[in-house]
């Protein structure tokens, strides 16, 4: 293989708003915006990867903004020189550089296999093993709010095609029971529903909720509790499908749950995870173990939803839940490119690498480069 090198990496940063006002979560966490970090790698040759990495806040994941640029600043000087399509061998450098600190490591990632296809003309999805013939169906993100009210926004996102819906709740047993009740009234036959509680519930109130839904509501219960200990506990006395997120972040830990049977499935977040590399071997330990994935980013803009879709463009049918559509949760684009979605639907473009063209002028001068 000829040789291609990393010459220079591009740290720029964009604020992106919240569309729907003021997102909730339990335990009173609030969001209008997110801090957007994107990373142009240009290489030798004068190839140009991007990536993305928007924490969801700072207290939804131990990841925050500040912390992506702080964790870049660390590892891209020892990037400047290495071929940025050996993908695993640029993570064991970043991983020998700064352990842990996945979300600054997930945007230099993907911007690597950006290059890694433009390199050889070829898609994100087929290098990371190929795409299925699936067209990938939509999940909205439904923060806490009056029952009703969550209820009309779940209509809206059917009615633009969605056939999968993340309702937030917050930890009141009996109005989370109404919130999903609520949230589930219009079912239509293939929708899947996801009760995410983002770790806000005890196993008293988790149970508690469950006991004060009405029998029959077809849901899983995602990230119920803060704590491992606490999830298992709570699985020993529901028979309601568990979905790990915010305690599924390590090949570790998912491999534990997998060895304790503590889950169905797993919410895999790229940023979260550390990038298209890692996502790639979790996603094989994932149908290994017969897990259902939803592909989804923590959020962000047009480069970290181009990302979410060629990895989940690999996923096979029967595995694949959703994939979270970030471009909708923010009011700014930072790129263009055919990611069209059609009847609530989607595939990855045939173009080479991740298929997007970033808008500079939404980017702005670069606040940092290295070297
Ligand atoms: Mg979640």
């Amino acid at each position: 293989m000829s040789s291609i090198h990393i010459n220079r990496i591009d740290i720029f940063q964009v604020d992106l708003p919240y569309s729907g006002g003021v997102y909730r979560l339990s335990s009173g966490r609030e969001y209008t915006g997110f801090d957007a970090t994107i990373v142009r790698i240009t290489t030798n040759n004068g190839l140009e990867g991007w990536g993305e990495s928007t924490p969801f806040g700072s207290t939804f994941v131990a990841a925050h903004a500040l912390g992506v640029r702080s964790g870049i600043a660390e590892i891209a000087p020892k990037l400047i020189g290495l071929d940025p399509r050996r993908v695993e061998r640029i993570n064991d450098v970043m991983d020998a550089t700064l352990i842990g600190h996945e979300h600054a490591k997930a945007a230099l990632d993907i911007a690597c296999w950006d290059i890694f296809g433009k390199s050889v003309g070829l898609p994100v999805c087929e290098l990371l093993g190929g795409r299925t013939e699936v067209r990938l169906p939509l999940i909205s993100s439904i923060h806490v709010g009056d029952p009703q009210e969550m209820r009309a926004r779940v209509s809206a996102h059917r009615s633009k095609g969605y056939i999968g819906h993340s309702i937030k709740i917050d930890g009141d047993p009996a109005a989370d029971a109404a919130r999903i009740t609520a949230c589930l009234a219009d079912k239509q036959p293939a929708e899947y529903f996801l009760v995410d509680a983002n770790c806000g519930l005890t196993v008293e109130t988790a149970l508690r909720m469950l006991n004060l839904v009405p029998s029959g509501l077809d849901f899983v219960l995602e990230a119920p509790c803060a704590t491992y200990r606490e999830c298992i506990s709570l699985r020993r006395r529901t028979s309601v499908p568990i979905i790990l997120d915010e305690l599924a972040i390590t090949e570790a830990s998912v491999l534990q749950s997998i060895a304790d049977d503590a889950a169905e499935g797993i919410g895999m977040k790229i940023s979260k995870h550390g990038g298209l590399t890692k996502c790639r071997h979790l996603r094989d330990i994932c149908l290994a173990a017969g897990y259902t994935l939803s592909v989804q980013d923590t959020v962000g803009s047009d480069i970290s939803f181009a990302a979410i879709v060629h990895l989940a463009q690999t996923v096979p049918e029967r595995s694949l839940r959703c994939i979270l559509e970030t471009r909708d949760m923010v009011t700014v684009r930072t790129a263009d490119g055919p990611f069209e979605i059609i009847n609530g639907l989607i595939e990855a473009p045939s173009l080479p690498g991740l298929g997007i063209s970033p808008r500079l002028h939404v980017l702005g001068e670069p606040i940092a480069s290295y070297p």
